[in-house]
C-alpha cells in the first residue's frame, strides 16, 4: 500500500512503534480488523467492541503472518513489530485520512436519509463504464466501514465511491475529514435519527457538515425536489448543481414509465442533451439516482452514451428490491429495511406484477409514538393497490392486516389478509399460503430476520 510503512504509519495515527528499524521500513499490504481474514503482510487493527476484544486475537494473527499490529495496551517483550495507539478506532481514521492523501484519488462521497447505498451503487455503475471504480461494499459506511473501504484503494484506482452514514452531530465530521470528498451528492433529508437530531432541520445540519472538508472546487450535487436541500443556495461560493423532475434544473427527468418489476423508464435532460433510459431496478426513486448518477458522470467528463450504458448495467443488491426468480415463484427480497414510505413504495410496484400478488410484510422499527397509525397508513394503502394476499408477520405488523381488510372492502379488488405473531410460525404455515406462479414482496425492518422467508421460499 503506497507510502504505508511501519513507521509512516506510527506517525500517522500519533502512536509509537516498537520493533526492530527493517521493518520499520517496510510496507503493509493490507489493514484488517477481522482476525480471521488476516492476510499475509497485513496490519492488524484489534477493536474493543461492546461483544469482543481484537486484542485477544493478536498472537494468532502475528502466526498467521501479519506484518504487524495496532494495540491500545503495551505488548512487553514480543518478537513482532507492534504500534501503541491511544484509541484503534481514531487510528484507523486518522490511517485512513493519511493513506487517502497518499493516493490522491478524486472521492466520490454520497450521503442522505435515504437512498445512500443505492445511490452509491448507480454512481458506480455509471463512472465504472470509463474509471477503474473502488465503491464502498455493502453499508460499510460509518466510522469504522469508511476506513476500511479506503484501506481497499490501490494505486490503480481511479475513483473512489464512498457512502457516508450518520445518526448524529460532529460524525459527519469525522467521516468527511477522512473521505474530504472532490464530489458530494446528498440523495434527500429525512426523518431518520430524529432522537440526536431533533428534526428535518438538524437532519440538514448534520450532512451538510460535509460541506465543512470539501476539496477546493469541490463538485456539489444536490436533489433539488427536497424541500431542505434546495434551501442550500451556495457551496465553497458556488451554486450547487441541482437534480429532480423540475425543469428549472439542470439535470431533470420527464417521461417516467413504470416497466413493472422490470425497472423504471424516463427520459433525461442534461445540458450536454438528453437521452432515454430504463432503470433496470424498480421504484420512482431509482429516477432519483439515475439523475445523481448522470451529474456525478457529467462531473467526470463523460459521454451520455457512456453514461446511459452505466445506469442500465445496474444490478440490484440482495435485500433491496432483489428479484429472484425460481420455478415455484417470483420472490421479491426487499427485506433489508423498511420505513412507510419505502413499504408503500414497493407494494406500489407489486401490483403491476405478473400472476396472483402476494405481500408479505413484518414490523417497521424506530417510528415513535406514531407507529401503530403509520403502519395502518401502509395497511389503508395496501388494501387499495390491487394485490391478492397480505401475509403480516408481528405485532405491530398486525395494525397493517386490520387497516387493510378494512379499507380493501370499499375497494375493487377485496384482498384476503391473515396475520402471524412470529416469524416462525410464518415459516411453519408459509407453504400452505403461497401458490406456484405467485410473485411474492418480502418486506420488514431489518430485526425482522426475514431472509429467513427469503430462503425458505427458495429452497
Ligand atoms: P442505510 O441508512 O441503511 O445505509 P441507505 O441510505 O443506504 O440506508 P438504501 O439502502 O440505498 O438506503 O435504500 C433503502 C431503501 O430506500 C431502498 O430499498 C429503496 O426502497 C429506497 N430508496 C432507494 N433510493 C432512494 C431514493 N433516492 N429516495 C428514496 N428512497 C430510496
Ligand atoms: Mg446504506
Amino acid at each position: 500500500m503506497k507510502n504505508l510503512t511501519l513507521g509512516h504509519i506510527a506517525a500517522a495515527c500519533h502512536g509509537t512503534y516498537y520493533g526492530s528499524e527493517e521493518k520499520k521500513s517496510q510496507c503493509i499490504e493490507a489493514v484488517t480488523t477481522d482476525s480471521r481474514k488476516v492476510e499475509r503482510g497485513c496490519l492488524f487493527v484489534p477493536i474493543v467492541g461492546a461483544r469482543a476484544d481484537g486484542h485477544k486475537f493478536i498472537d494468532q494473527v502475528m502466526k498467521q503472518g501479519a506484518l504487524a499490529t495496532l494495540s491500545e495496551r503495551p505488548l512487553g517483550e514480543v518478537d513482532f513489530p507492534y504500534i501503541q495507539v491511544e484509541s484503534s478506532l481514531q487510528a484507523v481514521k486518522d490511517l485512513a485520512a493519511y493513506y487517502l492523501e497518499q493516493l490522491q484519488i478524486p472521492v466520490v462521497g454520497i450521503t442522505g436519509s435515504v437512498g445512500k447505498t443505492s445511490t452509491k451503487e448507480m454512481i458506480a455503475a455509471v463512472l465504472e463504464q470509463k474509471f477503474q471504480v473502488l465503491k464502498t461494499l455493502g453499508n460499510f459506511n460509518n466510522e469504522l466501514g469508511l476506513p476500511l473501504t479506503v484501506f481497499r484503494l490501490r494505486e490503480e484506482d481511479e475513483i473512489a465511491v464512498l457512502e457516508m452514514g450518520i445518526s448524529d452531530f460532529g460524525e459527519m465530521h469525522r467521516l468527511a475529514s477522512i473521505a474530504q470528498p472532490n464530489t458530494c451528492v446528498i440523495t434527500n433529508i429525512g426523518t431518520c435519527h430524529l432522537e440526536n437530531l431533533g428534526d428535518r432541520d438538524g437532519v440538514l445540519k448534520a450532512k451538510t457538515e460535509v460541506f465543512d472538508h470539501l476539496k477546493p472546487d469541490a463538485t456539489v450535487i444536490l436533489n433539488g425536489d427536497d424541500d431542505k436541500l434546495v434551501t442550500v443556495k451556495e457551496v465553497q461560493g458556488r451554486r450547487p448543481i441541482y437534480f429532480g423532475l423540475n425543469e428549472g434544473f439542470p439535470i431533470y427527468a420527464d417521461e417516467i414509465e413504470s416497466k413493472g418489476l422490470k425497472g423504471i423508464a424516463c427520459r433525461i435532460h442534461t445540458p450536454k442533451g438528453t437521452f432515454s433510459v430504463v432503470v433496470p431496478i424498480p421504484g420512482h426513486h431509482m429516477v432519483y439516482n439515475a439523475l445523481a448518477g448522470t451529474a456525478v458522470g457529467l462531473a467526470y467528463g463523460m459521454e451520455l452514451s457512456e453514461i446511459q450504458k452505466g445506469i442500465e448495467s445496474l444490478q440490484s443488491l440482495s435485500g433491496r428490491f432483489h428479484i429472484i426468480e425460481n420455478e415455484k415463484y417470483t420472490i421479491v427480497d426487499d427485506c433489508y429495511n423498511a420505513n412507510p414510505m419505502s413499504m408503500k413504495a414497493s407494494l406500489g410496484i407489486l401490483k403491476d406484477a405478473m400472476g396472483r400478488k402476494v405481500a408479505i410484510l413484518g414490523d417497521m422499527g424506530e417510528l415513535g409514538e406514531n407507529e401503530k397509525e403509520l403502519h395502518r397508513e401502509v395497511g389503508t394503502f395496501a388494501g387499495n393497490c390491487g394485490i391478492d394476499l397480505l401475509i403480516c408477520v408481528g405485532t405491530l405488523a398486525k395494525e397493517i392486516a386490520e387497516a387493510a381488510k378494512e379499507s380493501s372492502i370499499q375497494a375493487e379488488k377485496q384482498l384476503e389478509a391473515v396475520s402471524f405473531d412470529t416469524l416462525e410460525e410464518l415459516l411453519m404455515h408459509l407453504g400452505e399460503q403461497v401458490k406456484q406462479g405467485d410473485t411474492i414482496l418480502v418486506k420488514a425492518s431489518h430485526f425482522m430476520n426475514f431472509g429467513k422467508i427469503v430462503e425458505a421460499l427458495q429452497k
